[in-house]
């Protein structure tokens, strides 16, 4: 590897980052991470921390999950590489498959398409929920509906359905005949509603007027994420995600829940779709299906997208990626699956969970800074800050970046997102672990 001088002079200079713009990454180079062990990330300049943004949300196991490791470098050696395209597969794909089915097979699923990543599964359910249409003769049905504030990837598909003007306005045009709905969001809202259970019906509401407006016959798919994630973790009232599923079950409207960050224990359940008591027709997953230590994803698919797609010797399934089902992948996915359920992450993403969500509501009383905690359900907790707590008026990006900053330098590697402070640490975090992220936060405010 080049030196350390070499790394710093070309740092933010050679390569664009995604979501920073060029110049800024210039101006401001990122922080150069060299090394990873249990919980924690090491820089450039030797500072250890807590790394509470769990890679991208996707690090569940650590940084040193060794099965996982292992399974990647055998596979490496046994099978690098093989495609799934039509005539030929591999066999930890076709593993994975099985494990997958048995997985997800409480919230209904059956089946697995694998792909390269997050935005790869969304685009690739919004794609089989129009084809699901077309083979059962409703060709009219091609609208999608959605949450504000939800994040869905950034491929044109995704970014249409995307909740979040940063990730449209610049590429507009984006895909028409795509319609947001109010996200039950209770510390701010367009109905000034504080209730989450009266939010939660007034969403709904919103969904059944928009489908009313559209009609139901022009709509393939409601895609929504069971907890908001990037958009600043917004969990729902617990009445609103079986509402949602009941609507679209009534209007002939498939429901896809983006699980890419919910999947796999993050909420203290095994899936969002299992926390909120639902069974989607597709489900999409990708991130911490391998720990994030290979990239790969997989939309699992239940029983109506089996029966249109099976029953039909003409659906063909015009979509895949080289990568799908990749070997290595699907074998880091294998010993990652694996491990999750060894160690049963779920108990501690449940635990840990509620300690820091319970020490950052505490902190909230400390700093007016602080104008909303979020989460409650495992290891997903969003601070929302604000420069004044009665207006509401988010708070300024260089303040921000003060409690960022210093919270970095007390120990812990959060993520600013706008205005939301956003935690979500490994799986595997300990309750000492979790401490020293509560005190670098409490330093991180102190500092604004
Ligand atoms: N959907 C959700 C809910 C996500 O959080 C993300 C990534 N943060 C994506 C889709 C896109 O995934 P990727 O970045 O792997 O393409």
């Amino acid at each position: 590897m080049k030196d350390s001088n070499f790394l710093k002079e070309n740092n933010g200079r050679l390569m664009w980052h995604p979501m920073t713009s060029p110049k800024d990454s210039h101006d401001n180079p990122p922080k150069i991470i060299t090394g990873a062990s249990g919980v924690s990330i090491t820089d450039l300049d030797g500072h250890t921390v807590v790394d509470a943004v769990g890679g991208l949300w996707n690090v569940n196991l650590g940084y040193s999950c060794q099965p996982v490791k292992d399974a990647i470098a055998h596979q490496l050696d046994t099978l690098p590489y093989y495609s799934t395209f039509r005539g030929t597969t591999n066999d930890a794909a076709i593993e994975l498959s099985y494990e997958l089915a048995q997985f997800f097979g409480p919230d209904g699923m059956q089946r697995a398409f694998f792909t390269s990543g997050g935005s790869d599964s969304v685009e690739t359910a919004l794609r089989l929920a129009r084809q699901y249409h077309k083979l059962r003769g409703e060709s009219g049905r091609t609208k999608f509906l959605s949450l504000k504030k939800g994040y869905h990837g950034t491929h044109i598909g995704g970014a249409s359905v995307n909740g979040n003007a940063n990730f449209r306005t610049a590429y507009e045009p984006l895909l028409s005949g795509c319609f947001h709905i109010p996200a039950p969001y209770t510390y701010r809202n367009p109905f000034n509603e504080t209730d989450p259970e009266k939010l939660a019906q007034l969403c709904v509401q919103a969904l059944e007027d928009e489908i009313a407006f559209q009609g139901a016959g022009t709509i393939a798919a409601m895609i929504m994420e069971p907890i908001l994630g990037a958009g600043g973790v917004i969990p729902p009232h617990k009445s609103f995600a079986p509402m949602v599923q009941d609507i679209c079950n009534r209007h002939g409207i498939l429901l896809i829940t983006d699980e890419v960050i919910t999947a796999y224990g993050r909420t203290g359940a095994w899936s969002g779709a299992r926390l909120w008591g639902i069974q989607p027709d597709m489900m999409a997953t990708a991130k911490a299906i391998t720990n994030g230590y290979f990239p790969f994803g997989a939309v699992m698919l239940g029983g109506r997208m089996v029966d249109a797609f099976e029953g039909d010797p003409n659906a063909k399934i015009g979509h895949g990626y080289t990568y799908s089902g990749h070997p290595v992948g699907a074998a880091a996915a294998l010993a990652c699956l694996a491990e999750t359920k060894r160690l049963n992450v779920i108990e501690n993403a449940a635990a840990r969970g509620t300690q820091l969500f319970e020490g950052c509501k505490a902190l909230m009383d400390k700093y007016d800074i602080i104008g909303d905690v979020r989460g409650g359900h495992g290891l997903m907790t969003a601070i929302e800050m604000v420069s004044d707590r009665a207006t509401k008026k988010p708070i300024d990006a260089n303040t921000a970046n003060t409690v960022f900053e210093t919270t970095y330098t007390a120990g812990a590697m959060v993520r600013v997102s706008g205005p939301n402070l956003i935690l979500s640490p490994p799986l595997v975090l300990t309750e000492q672990d979790a401490n020293t992220l509560l005190s670098a936060l409490d330093a991180g405010f102190a500092a604004a």
